[in-house]
């Protein structure tokens, strides 16, 4: 019987969306992504992408941000590495060259230390306008994720947000289901997990566990284990941003939704 010489298109490799997808975010380089979360994250066999900028404290505060020899140490365990600029300056300030210099900065420093090129991206203090949408299209990107608003209501110290549904929003506009900080609790985590079905994604982002220099998005360890035991318990799958490729391929996503904040 002769073979068939089948070649898969990229559609036909998509896999579908499982129900309990959930994507776990953690932004702006805290000394608990190395210390902390990412052992942690190994034991549970979950995916995740840290969001790294050499703004905030980066530079200066070595005992509350992680070094680029700790980022390279999480690549290495598999976690994906994301670009939040240069200085962590709000994308919707600047010029479209502005943006670009800084995310190019980042691809550099980590090219410097054996980490490759991010291909997804974190919105700095979720600021976003045309001109970053146009930057991150010319560059590349695949998946950028933004905050909660102006869809649901901004809280200073965390809250609910939107799931990703990918015939809704733009691929570079995906928004957070949920940013934990002492405004969130752990219904609005299972409320979140509930979001996560019928081909919608939950997009969770974190910042320190703790964030020592930022207490308005603190997520204390204990309870953010109770949030990781209980996305196992719900045998949720837990990925990295990029990981989203294997359920929607970007060039042909229907969603187009492209919301500027603030
Ligand atoms: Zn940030």
């Amino acid at each position: 019987m002769q073979k068939e010489n089948h070649t898969l298109s990229q559609d036909e490799e998509l896999q579908p969306i499982p129900d309990g997808l959930v994507v776990l975010t953690f932004d702006d380089g805290n000394k608990s992504d190395y210390t902390y979360v990412g052992p942690l994250l190994k034991y549970y066999g979950f995916g995740a992408t840290f969001f790294i900028t050499e703004g905030l404290g980066f530079l200066d505060n070595k005992d509350h941000y992680v070094t680029w020899e700790e980022i390279r140490e999480l690549h290495d365990e598999g976690f994906e590495i994301g670009n939040h600029t240069r200085y962590h300056k709000h994308a919707n300030t600047q010029s479209k060259e502005e943006l670009l210099a800084d995310l190019i900065h980042i691809d550099e420093r980590c090219k410097e230390h054996g980490i490759p090129v991010p291909e997804t991206f974190g919105y700095p203090a979720d600021c976003r306008g045309p001109e970053a949408i146009e930057a991150l299209t010319e560059k590349g990107y695949r998946f950028a994720r933004r905050g909660i608003g102006p869809d649901f209501p901004f809280h200073p110290e965390g809250g609910r947000g939107p799931a990703y549904d990918p015939n809704v929003q733009h691929p570079l506009v995906i928004p957070s289901t949920g940013v934990p900080g002492p405004n969130y609790k752990f219904e609005d985590l299972v409320w979140a997990v509930e979001q996560a079905k019928d081909g919608k994604i939950a997009v969770l982002t974190f910042h320190g566990v703790p964030a020592l220099e930022h207490p308005w998005v603190d997520t204390p360890p204990e309870l953010f284990e109770t949030y990781m035991d209980y996305l196992r318990d719900k045998n949720c799958t837990v990925v990295a941003l990029r990981d989203l490729a294997n359920y929607v391929d970007p060039t042909k996503s229907t969603g187009r939704d492209i919301t500027y904040w603030p």
